[in-house]
């Protein structure tokens, strides 16, 4: 097999401080990362320590890091009900690394829904978290730009910061229509508040998992379809989609290749301070008023994000607090505006 060193980016999914790893031969040789940084590997000649360095960093000198298989087996010695745990959770090539997110055969088999949330936690938890491989990528010409993918807890501003893009820039930022099943009221047209369709329909596409996400509203169903998506891109525009964060694994695929940015909330002191005068909706199925925050709207927020954090950190590809919004918004308009001109970490690999 032709060597592949230098050319192989990986995504830490857990943080490593070789001071504190008993195991490793040489401590001054061992390279520290954070979770969600990116290492480029520079040998895999040893089974159970990689050499690797941080992406971008200059310095051309290599450190010691756990092998994807070594890790994961100290991992999952430490945790034994994972062994117990089916460990065959998708397809796996023989690498070692995850390299299709798109719909299994044996998804298709059981009929379940790409999009539906799986209730098995085992989904979850039989993945030992190590790395993941990545790939440098830079859109060519004439390619559909990314999807942009906003997580975060109600209430942070996820929705400001994407209204604001989407106002500073009609040209390049495009978001969704939802379909629903509700009556078209009076000033509404059809393809823009909403695409109109029928319950019948509606429930067709359910099943042949048409949808991204859906819920239900006062007896109506509501949603987000995959072509509604593909729409925005194939305007040439970047897709601006907010989704609860259980469905972003299903989006990652090579067509969306999306980039994952998760809105995170100050400290409750900040909070208190910068919400001062604004409101909430309190939930996104609730179309209750606008109400101003609570003591508890900022505790259930943090709560939340850490939530989000520990159970679906893997997937986010930049974090951005917002704090003050001004801020929040120029670090989010940076990263979408890189995103279309410059090369960018890419976690679904796309070289297949
Ligand atoms: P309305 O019928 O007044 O336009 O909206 C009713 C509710 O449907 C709102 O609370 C809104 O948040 C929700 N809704 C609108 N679009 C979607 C969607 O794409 N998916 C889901 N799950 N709910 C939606």
């Amino acid at each position: 097999t032709p060597s592949k060193e230098g050319k192989m980016f990986i995504k830490a999914l857990f943080d490593y401080d070789p001071n504190e790893d008993k195991a490793i031969p040489c401590k001054e040789a061992g390279l520290s990362f954070k979770k969600g940084d990116i290492l480029q590997i520079m040998s895999q000649d040893d089974a159970t320590w990689w050499q690797a360095k941080h992406e971008g960093d200059a310095n051309p000198r290599a450190g010691l890091v756990p092998s994807k298989h070594f890790q994961e087996r100290r991992l999952a010695l430490r945790r034994p009900e994972i062994l117990v745990q089916p460990l065959k959770v998708s397809n796996r090539k023989s690498s070692g690394f995850r390299r299709s997110f798109r719909l299994s055969r044996k998804d298709k088999k059981t009929n379940k829904s790409m999009y539906e949330c799986r209730k098995s936690d085992q989904y979850d938890t039989a993945d030992v978290p190590t790395y993941e491989e990545v790939t440098p990528y830079r859109r060519q010409m004439n390619e559909n730009y990314r999807l942009v993918v906003l997580v975060g807890p109600v209430g942070v501003g996820l929705n400001e910061l994407k209204r604001k893009l989407l106002i500073s820039d009609t040209q390049h930022y495009g978001v969704t229509v939802p379909h629903t099943t509700r009556p078209r009221r009076s000033q509404e047209s059809d393809g823009v508040e909403y695409v109109f369709i029928s319950k019948h329909l509606f429930e067709t596409d359910v099943q042949n998992n048409k949808f991204i996400e859906y819920g239900e509203y006062k007896n109506n169903y509501y949603g987000t379809s995959i072509d509604s998506v593909r729409s925005v891109l194939a305007k040439n525009k970047v897709c601006l989609l907010d989704v609860q964060p259980h469905t972003v694994k299903h989006l990652r695929t090579l067509e969306f290749k999306p980039y994952v940015i998760f809105i995170k909330p100050p400290s409750v002191e900040r909070l208190r301070e910068t919400r001062k005068n604004a409101k909430i909706i309190s939930s996104r199925d609730d179309q209750g008023a606008a109400k101003p925050f609570t003591e508890e709207d900022f505790q259930e927020m943090i709560k939340s994000a850490q939530i989000m954090e520990s159970q679906y950190g893997h997937l986010f590809d930049k974090t951005i607090v917002n704090d003050d919004l001004t801020m929040a918004f120029t670090l989010f308009q940076a990263q979408c505006l890189s995103l279309r001109s410059r090369v960018k970490i890419c976690t679904v690999p796309y070289s297949e």
